[in-house]
């Protein structure tokens, strides 16, 4: 530990004392670890980092711990910035500020399972919560397509995903209670339920700390994994939209041009070259889906059942089939978040908005969303795009900023008292006192 500003040096002795030696680094190659995410996913944002290094990671086990290790911050003055799995794809958990990343991976477990609601840790993975709900006869109402990710960093930086077609974002009913940290010298666990809980949701811990988090469960439906093609990406995303009309609710259906697809891991369910569809959805739904795809002319490649087929076709929607072209030729396209049925209706004027462009579509309740990818030139092109797209009635969601674009007002409200000092997450809430110490 040499080198150090004083402030992480103290800092380090008190965390040693909290969480032991193997609970603290000041090693480069971990600062390093905890100071990168998702975000190279975007260009914008790859040709601006580094953004910020850590100078100090600690790995709580416990939500006790959590607290200990945020109150020790708070009197060093030393900024706090959460971490959970790093997966998050706008430079949510990069440090900006330097500090402490508290690195949450570690403080993982289910605590307790009822009939409606689980409690885990959160740190722990969602694969692990919706392994215990099965257990339990019941079923998460939502998880992202990186399922190996926190529940914790769901909650806080992401928003929806398989289930989301019935249940929307994970700010709308998700989240039951939470055993939230505030930056505070003398911090405890704090636990809100209902109303109170929901402002600690999506905002990438601004306003507090997610120690552990009490979400909703329903009880478990036998979902089918099912595989189709057609020859041309037209017929199939208007056939993705009616079958995401269908009851019961799909938990999932994605769609993919030939060359997404193409792209994706090799599965004789998804052939090449043709345009994919690919869903989640409740056996009762089996035969109605299957009629819709072959009257379009489409062909059904495969139904099949097992969680492993749920959660891999989870895995390889949303953000995904973007991440597995960018692998397929790395520095060539961006994305952006778009919404609307003009995506289904005006597709190839939305295509023509970029060149190279590219969507991959999601079927929600009432309007479709996706990720409109493109060949990367420069950040000002990609901004020029967000009005013409607006001019076909798409909607936009720019995923190259880090700062929070969820109740905004009401966050900084809340934090007026949460964290008076402007140590939560430095830097990624406009507005936000700035921090009072800087390390
Ligand atoms: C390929 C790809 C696909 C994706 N697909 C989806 C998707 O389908 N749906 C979706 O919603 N998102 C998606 N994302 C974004 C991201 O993966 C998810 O939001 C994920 O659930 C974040 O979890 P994490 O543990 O990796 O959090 P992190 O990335 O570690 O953190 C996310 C944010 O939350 C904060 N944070 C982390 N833990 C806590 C805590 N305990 N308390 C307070 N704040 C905390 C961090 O500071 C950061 O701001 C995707 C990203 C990629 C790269």
């Amino acid at each position: 530990m040499t080198e150090l500003p004083d402030t992480i040096r103290e800092l380090a002795a008190e965390l040693v004392g909290i969480l032991g030696e193997r609970g603290v680094s000041t090693e480069l190659r971990a600062r390093e670890k905890a100071s990168a995410d998702g975000s190279y996913l975007s260009p914008i944002i790859t040709e601006q980092l580094p953004l910020g290094l850590a100078d100090i990671v600690a790995f709580p086990t416990t939500a006790q711990q959590i607290a200990e290790t945020v109150a020790a911050a708070v009197r060093h003055g030393v900024g706090i910035t959460p971490r959970g799995k790093g997966t998050g794809n706008y430079g949510q958990a990069i440090p900006l500020e330097n500090g402490l990343v508290l690195d949450l991976s570690k403080a993982r477990g289910v605590v307790d399972v009822g009939d409606g609601h689980l409690t885990a840790l959160a740190g722990t993975p969602i694969v692990t919560i919706e392994q215990a709900a099965h257990e339990a006869g019941q079923q998460i109402l939502m998880y992202p397509s990186t399922a190996q990710s926190s529940i914790g960093g769901f909650l806080s930086g992401g928003s929806g995903g398989t289930g989301s077609i019935a249940h929307g974002s994970n700010h709308q009913g998700f989240v039951l209670a939470l055993d939230v940290v505030h930056a505070v010298p003398d911090a405890t666990l704090v636990h809100v339920e209902g109303d109170d809980a929901q402002p600690y949701v999506h905002t990438y811990g601004t306003a507090g700390i997610i120690a552990q988090a009490t979400i909703a469960l329903e009880p478990l439906q036998e979902w089918r994994g099912l595989f189709a093609s057609f020859d041309d990406f037209g017929t199939a995303i208007s056939v993705l939209r009616e079958i995401g009309r269908l009851e019961p609710t799909p938990r999932l259906v994605s769609a993919d041009l030939p060359v997404l697809a193409n792209a994706l891991p090799a599965d004789p369910g998804i052939p090449k070259d043709r345009s994919s569809l690919r869903a989640i959805i409740d056996v009762a739904a089996v035969a109605a889906a299957s009629e819709l795809i072959e009257q379009a002319g489409g062909r059904v490649e495969d139904v099949r059942d097992g969680a492993q087929t749920a959660m891999k076709l989870s895995m390889i929607s949303y953000n995904h089939p973007i991440e597995w072209l960018q692998k397929s030729d790395p520095g060539k396209y961006f994305h952006i978040e778009v919404a609307g049925d003009a995506l289904v209706d005006r597709i190839d004027e939305v295509h023509a908005v970029y060149p190279g462009g590219m969507l991959h579509i999601e079927a929600q309740k009432d309007r479709p969303i996706g990720m409109l990818a493109g060949i990367y030139s420069s950040a000002q092109e990609v901004y020029e795009g967000f009005a013409k797209l607006a001019a076909i009635g798409v909607g936009v969601h720019n995923p190259h900023v880090w700062f929070v674009d969820h109740e905004v007002e009401r966050t900084l409200a809340l934090s007026e008292s949460t964290d008076p000092a402007g140590l939560l997450n430095p830097g990624k809430l406009q507005g936000k006192r700035p921090a009072a110490v800087s390390a």
